[in-house]
């Protein structure tokens, strides 16, 4: 018998031999679970193709860095934290379960299996690996049946929550910890009663306690517990295996894959076909997403990856707004959705529209692509692609929201959505005083220069955002840049427009710019705006290095190229807000801070939602001509944000975040207390007289009313 307590292999349960029993659970275990995988991978081998095999080296980084290093758990405090352990403990465990599940089908197996020092300082850090996730089991469950944090909430509008099915995880979990120390604190305290006291558990770990607690237990029920314990180990080990591909635990097996192959290239857009050239985009019968299997095959990974933890919702703009999306359940009703039409068992059914089926076409409409949801993710779910292709297969069957017929019509005759006459793009360069203080050339074949300033619609035709255009003149100018517009030949950078789902209206557009900027010769392009700059940066192929004028300023600043005087009102306490296409999309957060820091007596606070947490101003583009439903203005919160922070001027570098927040300054009731101005009207106006020899400031009437709100 002392044998069989040696090995489980050697043991025996009622007429059965321990080989045999635990050969026939191997296999059965792995069985099942490799039965259940492959009915997973049926809707991934019907999706759309993807294209997520190049650069090997960078995505291993990203494994490194996202998976194996947890990386994106920190930003939840406590629950990162606990993650982090449960993860480490699991790696830790790993070769310890596998040599414990692989004892009962080969006593071979402990004698291969290595020994000495090492394997005993194994031995010690996997019992405090089992205790700790064993503790971190209870935690987790206390959370959330007693502290219930609000993100894990499921609205009644999105379905129901799931707390029994989480319970019963953490549940499992801890029961596989318990029945592993247990079969090791038999053995040990066998070993105790036979005065073979080397290599016991760990002092104060789960196995430590459990071996004290069998101290003065009988031959026999040791030899029970170690036999008992073993198969439950065995037992609950396969159940977990087969039940998590069921549920949200599927994440376990699916995250590596799905870190490895996530998306490279921030601030991109998916093509329209992976594989299918520019030029044959017309010949492709369906555009976009209309039913499940126009996902691609890496984003029903997504939908098998997401670990449901809610941080995306938590952080997401739309859902804190109140508008009616929430991109964890765009998630979760997808993941349904294949679930319930290619089920385990029984026959796959696909093929259901999407829209009007799960999703509405309000949720596709009300996201501003802003991308906090994919920056929150620690799985790496990507969002933004999946919204595009759902609108591309919406706009593809004529479907647009009303307000936006107009606006898309007037881009694709005028290219702007004003509807405004390409002549008069340039008119902002006429208003009298600025003229005189700065002329700004119109490329052409007789004109040229380095630069090209790349202006784009909302600053060449909205009044109040021309005044960022002639700052923005000012400052190039100011700095020695050699620079001209493209004026009546410059089209809307189509950055909104691809957004929205038009993909060929963005073509349009993309064809005509990248014409007239190669036709203009010009060696570099700037832009004040981060949609246009993150076009002519990603959107668009094969055009001179581009730049935000943020960067410009940073690095003139810098070389002492531009001074600044020192603020005139002191009680001015000014924030800056991070545009999500300048911030998020591509990572230029210190550039403009650094521009504020070094104007004297700035005083500078961050608001708690700042760098790559910004929260989106709410209106990106096309979405100022959408009326989204909403419980209240992005804007609004945002404006509240800055007031908490203690400031009352807010500070952005992006048109459209300039319309959104002087806006909800009204509407919030704080006009009077709180102020916005651009970084380029602050910087001009804080120009010290020893950079304005090369041009006399003169100002615009309306940017006059701008900056006496600063002072
Ligand atoms: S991109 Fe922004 S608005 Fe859209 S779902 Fe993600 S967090 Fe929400
Ligand atoms: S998509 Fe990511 S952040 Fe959102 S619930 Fe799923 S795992 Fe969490």
């Amino acid at each position: 018998m002392w044998a069989g307590f040696l090995s489980p292999e050697q043991a025996t349960y009622g007429l059965i031999s321990g080989q045999t029993l635990f050969l026939t659970i191997h296999i059965l275990g792995l069985g099942c679970f490799a039965y259940i995988v492959t009915r997973r991978l049926v809707p991934l081998l019907r999706a759309e193709r993807d294209i997520r095999f190049d650069r090997p080296l960078l995505r291993l980084k990203k494994v490194l860095q996202f998976w194996f290093g947890q990386w994106k758990h920190p930003r939840y405090g406590g629950a990162g934290i606990l993650h982090i352990l449960i993860f480490a403990g699991f790696l830790v465990l790993a070769v310890r379960a596998f040599k414990v599940l692989l004892l009962g089908a080969s006593e071979n197996f402990a004698i291969a299996a290595p020994s000495g020092n090492l394997s005993h300082i194994y031995e010690i850090i996997t019992d405090y690996a089992a205790t700790i996730v064993f503790l971190c089991m209870a935690v987790a469950a206390i959370r959330r049946i007693v502290f219930k944090p609000t993100r894990y909430a499921v609205p009644a509008k999105y379905g129901q929550g799931h707390p029994v099915d989480a319970i019963f995880l953490l549940g499992l979990i801890a029961l596989l910890m318990v029945a592993d120390s247990l079969y090791e604190a038999s053995r040990a305290a066998s070993l105790v009663q036979q005065g073979k006291i080397f290599e016991l558990p760990a002092v104060f770990s789960l196995p430590w306690f459990l071996k004290n607690a069998l101290a003065t237990a009988s031959f026999s029920t040791l030899w029970n517990s170690y036999r008992g314990a073993y198969l439950l180990h065995q037992l609950t080990f396969y159940f977990l295996l087969c039940y998590r591909p069921f549920g949200i635990q599927f994440h376990v097996e699916t995250s590596l894959f799905n870190v490895f192959f996530a998306k490279l290239d921030r601030g991109t857009v998916k093509p329209v076909k992976w594989g299918v050239a520019d030029e044959q985009i017309d010949q492709v019968k369906s555009l976009g997403v209309k039913k499940f299997e126009d996902f691609t095959w890496k984003h029903m990974l997504d939908f098998y990856s997401c670990a449901d933890c809610g941080r995306c919702s938590d952080k997401c703009p739309a859902n804190a707004a109140g508008r009616p999306l929430s991109p964890r359940f765009l998630t979760i009703k997808a993941r349904d959705y294949s679930f319930q039409h290619y089920p385990v068992f029984g026959h796959s059914n696909g093929n259901g529209a999407l829209i009007r089926g799960i999703y509405s076409e309000d949720e596709i409409w009300s996201c501003t692509t802003c991308g906090t949801c994919e920056e929150e993710c620690p799985l790496l779910v990507e969002y933004i692609d999946k919204i595009v292709d759902l609108r591309r297969g919406l706009i593809d069957i004529g479907n647009v929201p009303q307000t936006l017929q107009k606006p898309l019509k007037a881009l694709e005759t005028r290219g702007n959505p004003y509807g405004k006459l390409e002549k008069k793009r340039a008119d902002w360069t006429k208003a009298k005083e600025f003229q005189e203080s700065c002329a700004v050339k119109i490329l052409n074949r007789s004109d040229s220069a380095d630069t090209l300033y790349f202006v784009d619609s909302i600053t060449s035709y909205d009044d109040r955002m021309q005044a960022i255009g002639r700052a923005t003149a000012k400052i190039l100018k100011r700095a020695g840049v050699s620079f001209g517009i493209l004026g009546a030949a410059e089209k809307d950078s189509g950055h909104e427009v691809r957004r929205f789902g038009e993909e060929t209206l963005f073509r349009a557009l993309r064809d005509e710019n990248m014409e007239a900027i190669k036709a203009s010769g010009v060696r570099r392009i700037v832009t004040a705006d981060p949609h246009a700059f993150n076009a002519l940066k990603h959107d668009y192929r094969d055009l001179p290095p581009v730049e935000h004028i943020s960067q410009v300023m940073a690095r003139e600043v810098k070389a002492g190229k531009l001074e600044f005087n020192p603020v005139e009102n002191r009680t001015y306490v000014y924030t800056y807000h991070d545009p999500c296409y300048l911030g998020r999309h591509n990572q230029i957060y210190d550039d403009p801070r650094r521009v504020l820091d070094a104007i004297p007596g700035l005083k500078r606070v961050e608001m708690k939602r700042s760098r790559d947490r910004s929260f989106c101003c709410g209106g990106g583009g096309l979405m100022l001509f959408y009326e989204p439903k909403e419980e209240q203005r992005m804007g609004v919160l945002r404006v509240k944000m800055a007031a908490e922070a203690g400031a009352n001027v807010i500070v952005t570098a992006c048109p459209y975040c300039m319309v959104n927040i002087e806006d909800a300054i009204k509407v919030a009731g704080l006009e009077g207390k709180m102020s916005a101005i651009d970084l380029t009207e602050l910087v001009e106006k804080q120009l010290a007289a020893s950079t304005r020899k090369t041009a006399e400031i003169g100002q615009s009437p309306e940017k006059e009313g701008v900056l006496a709100l600063v002072g």
